[in-house]
């Protein structure tokens, strides 16, 4: 079967690479000459584990090709995947739709054969619906479905989670856009992934459902955690404590500096707007959104804590700036404001991360960047650990606290403990809903 994916980012570009996989014969296609240029050349634009030999391996085998040429591109395509970005509309919250209806009148203006247009972008319930309406109005004579075929992956494990996915969310309207759905996802299929056939409307509420859960999930257990801090309960045994039960689960329940990346926020923030368009405001996820921003503002303050008081004058290292490990993404990350108000308040900073830095430098202007956590400790006056990278799991704390001027050791992830931090040498040790010591 021939696909084209149009966009060629976190998404775009693993499922078209994904697909090719399959067996299927793939074109792939972006508005940015750069990024295809540097596809044709091997290279990969963004840091994906894994991605690249799976690329190499198709491309070699000829079922994966690059383009910015979409007539060529959806020449006998049977599928066409619109893979581009629905950022946050400039002052509503509302998802940015003019990607993805720009993608879709070009789609019309060009497809003259029997396709079936699908979304895989996240978009606001009735979008699809406006597709067609879009496509038939620039093509009245085209042959046309449409579909909704959301995607769950998360940057950092996304072929995994391509590959081997909890379930295939496709919403249609006709029997023949679901076969040829079928089709494309054939291979999960035979291997027993569920694959769920929904209509329109509830394929992308699924979607702002299963993330606005996610983020409600995380932001119980920092609110949980909030609560810990006052009380001497330890959240790293509460979350155990939960998890166990079932009907919870344990995945989720990781306190920390706040959600960010470049879902919840967003999406999380476009559920809140479908809500107050159809007069049903969304209490739970605009609840969540807000004590979010708190949580990031109460790191802040323990960070100000740490410093005594003031960050002026201050140096401090940070370890990690991408809103999670194993990705290069620093989409709104908590960084994006933690590290601005150390700067802002007056403190020298000093950066690393093992991936962060190529989208850091333009974002966090005022830092400077190095290559290890230990050359960010030198001489510091506290030392932030704020993404859980493997690199900064098993670093030999006794040899950072003596580069130090002041040991003090602020763990935003929980990856340590007082114990660890007090038989290094530290003075002091802050984490996230549990005991520090001062
Ligand atoms: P991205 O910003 O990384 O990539 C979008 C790409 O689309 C860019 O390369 C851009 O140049 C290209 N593009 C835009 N308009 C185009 C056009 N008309 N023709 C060709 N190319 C065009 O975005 P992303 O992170 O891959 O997200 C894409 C969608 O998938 C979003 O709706 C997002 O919410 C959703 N999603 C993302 C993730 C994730 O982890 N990143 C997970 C699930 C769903």
């Amino acid at each position: 079967m021939k696909i084209a994916v149009i966009g060629t980012g976190y998404v775009g570009l693993v499922s078209g690479v994904c697909f090719s996989d399959f067996g299927h014969d793939v074109v792939c296609v972006d508005k940015n000459p750069d990024k295809i240029a540097m596809l044709e050349r091997g290279e990969v634009p963004i840091f994906e584990p894994g991605l690249d030999q799976l690329m190499a391996r198709n491309v070699e085998a000829g079922r994966l090709s690059f383009t910015t040429d979409l007539a060529a591109a959806i020449k006998g395509s049977e599928a066409i995947f619109i893979a581009v970005g629905t950022p946050t509309r400039r002052g509503d919250g509302h998802a940015d739709l003019t990607y993805v209806m720009a993608a879709a009148e070009e789609i019309a203006q060009i497809a003259s054969d029997y396709v079936v247009i699908v979304t895989k972008s996240t978009v606001p319930v009735g979008t699809n619906r406006q597709v067609k309406q879009v496509v038939k109005k620039a093509n009245p004579d085209l042959d046309f479905d449409v579909a909704s075929n959301p995607e769950f992956l998360r940057e950092g494990a996304a072929i995994d989670d391509f590959m081997k996915p909890d379930r295939v969310v496709v919403g249609v309207q006709s029997e023949r856009a679901a076969e040829i759905m079928n089709e494309v996802y054939r291979p999960l299929y035979l291997r027993d992934f569920p694959i769920l056939t929904t209509d329109l409307e509830s394929a992308e509420m699924i979607k702002y459902a299963a993330n606005a859960f996610l983020a409600a999930k995380i932001t119980f257990i920092n609110e949980i955690a909030a609560l810990c801090e006052r009380t001497g309960a330890d959240v790293k045994q509460v979350s155990h404590g939960i998890g166990l039960d079932g009907r919870i689960g344990n995945k989720f329940l990781h306190a920390g500096p706040g959600y960010g990346g470049s879902c919840f926020p967003k999406d999380t923030k476009a559920l809140a707007r479908i809500g107050q368009e159809h007069g049903l405001p969304m209490q739970i996820t605009e609840t969540v959104i807000k004590i979010n921003e708190e949580v990031k503002r109460r790191m802040i303050d323990k960070l100000l804590d740490l410093c005594g008081g003031s960050f002026n004058g201050k140096t401090v290292g940070v370890l990690g700036v991408t809103f999670k490990p194993n990705t290069d993404d620093m989409r709104d990350a908590p960084a994006l404001t933690i590290i601005p108000a150390l700067v802002g308040g007056g403190a020298k900073v000093r950066v690393t991360d093992p991936q962060g830095r190529h989208e850091g430098e333009a974002l966090l202007p005022g830092v400077s960047w190095v290559e290890d956590p230990y050359k960010c400790a030198n001489n510091a006056d506290l030392l932030v650990i704020l993404t859980e990278w493997n690199e900064f799991r098993a670093l030999d704390l006794k040899r950072i606290a003596k580069k130090m001027a002041t040991r003090h050791l602020a763990d935003l992830r929980n990856i340590y403990s007082v114990k660890d931090a007090k038989r290094a040498g530290f003075d002091a040790y802050e984490s996230v809903g549990r005991a520090g010591f001062e």
